[in-house]
């Protein structure tokens, strides 16, 4: 949303801001995070100490794992429990665990139960997209059903380390348990079955994130690979706002740019946050995938995030991609959105081995951490953009679908 819609609405402001205030400090998601200002520079860091409110207790210790153990080790609590928070937007593990893989193999997935160990993951979005091969033998339905089952049945199977979250209630009591969250995202039309109608039973069965395009035109939307100046359809208007009123974050990775103007000017009219889960700087690595800084700044605005994406080509022309690079884009998101727009996608497990060689796993994410450091990020900016941001962006989502619920009702809430 834009300065001037948000100043018509104090109270609104007023109230979304405690609520975030209420949950990152109360939560005590790693200790200390970025309040949303709506402006763009420095934001204030918020801590236990200066709210008076009582710091998190420390995650329980849990039982060894029954499923895994080998690999894993010692339980996610007794990691966790000095770990900061972290989350990682866009991952496709779940894909390969649909066709087999197995989370407890680091061989076989960059977000393996041993890389999220290591890497100290506290989070993750496990996107629900159709792989070709099942588009292409007409296995669309019957992959749309069978994913989220081998999700359920993966988090089933580790439940001392896995767990569901739906809100950023769930992230917080999940994180004070010692479990890492599993977030279901969804990228592409498919699953959606190219309309609006599936919506409230995506939302009902966890989706919290919904990229509406991938790599093609759709009824909903267009993809930067071929959308020309087309932007959202009719119906990929009527989605975006019914996504906004359940409180799903619209993601716009994959999006042409008038696609994107499209879910923001909708997005600023409900004041509800935009993501792009997966998607870098165009001014660093001239590729349409990625993001003019107009947008990136009205991301921004709207109090969303933007995920730093691992692949190579999207992070620099030509060559092999770095560590540095990924600093390099999350630095410059902070230069034009400010420090609470930037985020971490990754992108594991999609990145057809063409990613930074000390990002090859999650387990490079703490490499990431001291790249951050050394590259002057403080302790609080690095908490921002690995987890802090993406808290409240889905903290105003849930938010404002709660108060458009109301309005629905004829109601009003107190104080208005
Ligand atoms: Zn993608």
């Amino acid at each position: 949303m834009r300065h001037s819609d948000r100043s018509n609405f104090p109270v609104a402001k007023i109230l979304g801001l405690a609520l975030v205030l209420a949950v990152l400090v109360v939560g005590g998601l790693g200790g200390a995070f970025y309040h949303y200002s709506g402006r763009r520079g420095a934001a204030k860091p918020v801590s236990a100490a200066a709210t008076g409110a009582t710091p998190a207790p420390t995650p329980a210790a849990t039982p060894p794992p029954a499923n895994g153990a080998a690999t894993w080790g010692p339980s996610a609590a007794e990691f966790l429990k000095d770990a900061p928070f972290s989350i990682l937007l866009h991952t496709d593990t779940l894909m390969l665990l649909t066709h087999g893989r197995r989370i407890e193999n680091a061989a076989g997935l960059q977000v393996s139960l041993p890389a999220i160990r290591a890497g100290q993951v506290g989070a993750f979005a496990a996107a629900l997209f159709v792989p070709t091969a099942d588009r292409n033998a007409g296995r669309i339905d019957e992959y749309c059903r069978r994913a989220p089952l081998t999700l359920n049945e993966t988090i089933a199977q580790h439940p001392d380390i896995l767990r569901e979250a739906r809100s950023v209630a769930d992230l917080r009591k999940n994180w004070q348990d010692g479990r890492v969250s599993v977030l279901r995202s969804v990228e592409g039309s498919w699953c959606l079955g190219g309309g609006l109608e599936r919506l409230p039973s995506l939302f009902n069965d966890g989706v919290r994130m919904i990229g509406l395009t991938w790599r093609a035109d759709n009824r909903l939307a267009m993809s930067w690979e071929n959308g020309g100046d087309h932007g959202l359809t009719p119906l990929g208007e009527a989605a975006v706002r019914k996504m906004i009123e359940l409180g799903v974050l619209v993601d716009v990775s994959h999006m042409n740019d008038a696609s994107i103007r499209g879910v923001l000017d909708i997005a600023a009219q409900m004041k509800a946050p935009v993501v792009a889960s997966h998607s870098n700087c165009r001014a660093l690595c001239n590729h349409p995938r990625n993001l003019p800084d107009d947008l990136i700044k009205r991301i921004a605005d709207s109090g969303g995030v933007i995920g730093v994406n691992f692949y190579s080509p999207f992070l620099r022309a030509g060559g092999a991609a770095a560590i540095a690079d990924v600093v390099r884009h999350l630095a410059h998101l902070r230069d034009v959105g400010g420090i609470g727009c930037a985020a971490l996608g990754t992108d594991y497990d999609g990145l057809e081995s063409r990613q930074p060689a000390e990002l090859k796993t999650a387990a490079g994410l703490v490499r990431l951490r001291q790249s951050l450091k050394q590259a002057g990020f403080s302790d609080v900016d690095i908490a921002a953009i690995f987890g802090g941001n993406f808290v409240r962006a889905l903290t105003l989502a849930e938010n404002r679908a709660g108060e458009i619920a109301i309005r629905a009702h004829g109601a009003t809430p107190a104080g208005r």
